[in-house]
């Protein structure tokens, strides 16, 4: 044996989509210590990576390279590694793609890097002029600020301070990099609660007591105080010294969230989400890591961050879809907050209205303790739901029923507010040549291009892909002879102002609000009354709070899921019941106009009478005949390509060679719903297997065995959301 010895070797793990970890040398010490964060040279690169455990292979010492460990302090918590290991695993992703997760602010890592200041330095002799006095007297506080500061504070040009500096009048001096997190404060104000509150909050803080895992579903109606609630769980973390993090399943969401919870604890959380700049990711990631930000509210991947004393996690509104993350590691970020919380031994506490069928069913058979809250806070009432039925109700062309106007009418006279919801942008979903029937398609894509007027484009929601709206039909060359079909959110909004002139209209969709910062801009206009009716999309449908709004409208209650979607019901439920949510949330009471072509649809009828675990209960039933998730397992596998031949080649040897299995069922290959998409030809194939059978396994040994052309992309999606 050589001299470097086994006891410097250690298993790396780097942040690729690799299988790995591979063997390094490493100077004494890092072998063992799991999480540790190293420099290692990869080919002619160095990366970040992460010692994962004792070296597995027996490479001669001498062929290995060497790898750096970083300081101490800069480490991962190995609970955080082993959920690495866990999130491959079940994911089928590659341990170095879910590393990736993890490392999402590589110079996070990188020392810290003081910023250049100036304090006060000896006094100059003779006269000032008056640009240097103010320098001066700004300065004479003694506190240390960086050039472009003193400039804007003293309200002098750099060019000012830096003669001023030149003359020693003010020394250097550095400051800190980043603003320290201010320490949320448990004891900030005084929450009463309601009995139904006090009695969640008294469980959910006897819970981050125990310190160990356990999961909780706060069930409770919209607006009934589940976010005052589980704001305890996490004054109660704070109080035992450890972090919590707070899931949410949209940054727009967040706009509202971090105003409230500083109301609540005196200063806002960090943040984490796809906003953010690389800087603001080095400042969280650092703190979160040193310690020093007790609570992170943040979007999925915020899970992934190192939190070393992790004492709660929440997931509010557990049921959105928003948590799913399809490209990548495709993961549900609600199931893995209870992974994450199994693995760090805490509570996980799920918050919704409109819980999922699997986290319904898992309060019901006990495995989850179940928290209601049954009653609006204060004096606010349920609002009452009405179903409007198109068929009777409707003019042809029309997408506002009498009902509806009349109501708009009613909230126009007394000085309230409305919402409509469509989940439609643009003006119209379809256009078609009256002509000959075409309909204008992607040239990217196998969807509908549409209409946006006020632009005078053509838009595809896939791709992005626009042009102008023609004049001439591409097919048959007549003029003009477009029509518009169905409604979106600016034909609703056209019929609005024809109908009612003098109301302030206002449409919020993603097409209106770039920003989150537009998001808001819009919201607080609302929330100052300066707009009487908004038109939104899904963006509007959750989590926000205006007292003043008393109707919530639904424009087509009917635009459900798609073919082989077995949550469509339950996703339709979820959607209305969350709009319904928003009407009457202070002391005037609300009301919920449906519009629907189907009054007799178990949703609808389950939304009017108010029905909820019944519905749910029906869909069960439901499901479990079909042995649809929960009660059987899914995988779904998309092969995409740009050469449509070799994505269809691929796709069916590949369900030739599927493994005879009892209790696996493999379906398709198939074209999937949107064929094309951003260029690429899409088939699938659905995994179904029983429930007690490891459907992880089961595609590991299937898939393993697999050699798919490098020019075909296959994407494994474990519980799949999406359909299409
Ligand atoms: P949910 O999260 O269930 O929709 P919220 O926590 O947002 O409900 O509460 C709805 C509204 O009622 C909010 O404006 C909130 O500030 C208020 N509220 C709820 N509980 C209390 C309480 N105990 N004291 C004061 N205000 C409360
Ligand atoms: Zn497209």
């Amino acid at each position: 044996m050589s001299t470097t010895n086994a006891a410097s070797r250690a298993s790396v793990l780097v942040p690729l989509p690799l299988q790995g970890p591979y063997d390094y040398l490493l100077a004494e010490g890092g072998e063992g210590q799991r999480g540790l964060v190293v420099r290692a040279p990869l080919g002619k690169r160095e990366i970040l990576g992460v010692v994962w455990g004792k070296a597995e292979g027996d490479i001669a010492p001498e062929k290995l390279r060497s790898a750096t460990a970083l300081l101490p302090e800069q480490r991962l918590p190995p609970s955080l590694c082993d959920f690495v290991d866990w999130v491959a695993r079940y994911t089928l992703a590659p341990r170095g793609a879910v590393l990736a997760q993890v490392l999402r602010a590589p110079d996070a890592f990188d020392p810290e890097k003081p910023r250049p200041a100036f304090v006060l330095g000896t006094r100059p002799e003779g006269r000032l002029t008056p640009a240097r006095e103010k320098i001066l007297t700004l300065m004479a506080d003694g506190l240390a600020r960086s050039m472009p500061d003193i400039a804007e504070q003293a309200g002098v040009s750099p060019g000012v301070v830096k003669g001023l500096a030149e003359t020693g009048a003010l020394r250097s001096a550095s400051l800190p990099e980043f603003m320290p997190f201010a320490i949320p404060d448990q004891n900030y104000v005084e929450v009463t609660l309601s009995p139904d509150q006090a009695e969640a909050a008294l469980h959910l803080r006897e819970a981050v007591v125990k310190n160990e895992y356990s999961a909780h579903l706060l069930d409770g109606v919209t607006g009934s105080g589940k976010t005052e609630s589980y704001f305890e769980a996490v004054a109660e973390a704070l109080a035992q010294g450890r972090q919590a993090l707070i899931l949410l399943p949209e940054i727009a969401l967040t706009v509202q969230f971090l105003d409230r919870f500083a109301a609540r604890f005196g200063c806002r959380p960090a943040e984490w989400h796809s906003e953010m700049t690389e800087r603001e990711r080095r400042r969280t990631y650092r703190a979160v890591m040193g310690g020093h930000a007790r609570v992170v509210a943040g979007a999925r991947s915020a899970l992934f961050l190192p939190f070393p004393e992790l004492g709660l996690i929440i997931a509010d509104e557990e049921h959105d879809q928003a948590y799913k993350q399809d490209e990548g590691v495709v993961y549900n970020a609600r199931d893995m907050a209870v992974v994450r919380a199994r693995i760090e031994n805490c509570p996980v506490v799920l918050s919704s209205a409109t819980p999922s069928l699997e986290t319904w069913l898992n309060a019901k058979n006990g495995r989850y303790a179940w928290l209601k809250l049954p009653s609006r806070h204060g004096v606010a009432e349920m609002p009452e739901i009405l179903l409007v039925d198109l068929r009777a109700e409707s003019e042809p062309g029309k997408y506002l029923s009498t009902p509806l106007l009349e109501g708009l009418k009613g909230v126009l006279a007394s000085g309230e507010q409305a919402l409509l919801f469509l989940n439609r942008r643009g003006y119209a979903p379809l256009t078609l040549c009256s002509a000959c029937g075409h309909k204008e398609t992607c040239r990217n894509c196998s969807a509908w291009m549409v209409e946006h007027r006020y632009r005078g484009r053509l838009v595809c929601h896939h791709c992005g892909f626009e042009t102008k709206r023609p004049q001439k039909c591409s097919s048959c060359e007549a003029v003009e002879s477009f029509i518009p079909c169905g409604p979106g959110v600016e034909r609703v909004e056209e019929e609005l102002r024809a109908s009612l002139p003098d109301a302030r209209i206002a449409i919020a969709s993603s097409d209106t609000l770039a920003s989150p910062k537009d998001m808001r801009r819009l919201l607080e206009s609302f929330g100052r009354g300066e707009i009487d009716i908004l038109i939104g999309t899904q963006i509007v449908a959750k989590g926000h709070h205006f007292p003043q709004l008393t109707l919530a409208g639904v424009i087509d209650a009917d635009l459900g899921g798609v073919g082989g979607d077995p949550r469509s019901s339950e996703r339709s439920f979820q959607v209305l019941y969350q709009v319904a949510g928003r009407a009457g949330r202070a002391e005037k009471p609300g009301r919920v106009l449906i519009q629907t072509r189907n009054p007799d649809d178990p949703v609808m009828q389950a939304l009017k009478s108010g029905a909820r675990d019944a519905f749910l209960a029906r869909e069960a039933e439901t499901r479990e005949r079909a042995g649809a998730p929960p009660f059987g397992r899914l995988a779904a596998l998309l092969l995409a390509g740009p050469d449509g031949d070799k994505v269809r080649d691929a796709a069916r040897a590949l369900a030739a060679s599927a493994p005879k299995g009892r209790g696996v069922r493999v379906w398709g290959p198939a074209p999937a719903f949107y064929q094309v998409l951003r260029g690429k030809t899409r088939e699938r194939l659905l995994v179904q297997a029983e429930r007690n059978i490891d459907i992880q396994d089961y595609l590991r040994v299937w898939l393993g065995a697999q050699k798919i052309p490098s020019s075909v992309r296959l994407t494994v999606d474990i519980d799949p959301m999406s359909f299409f």
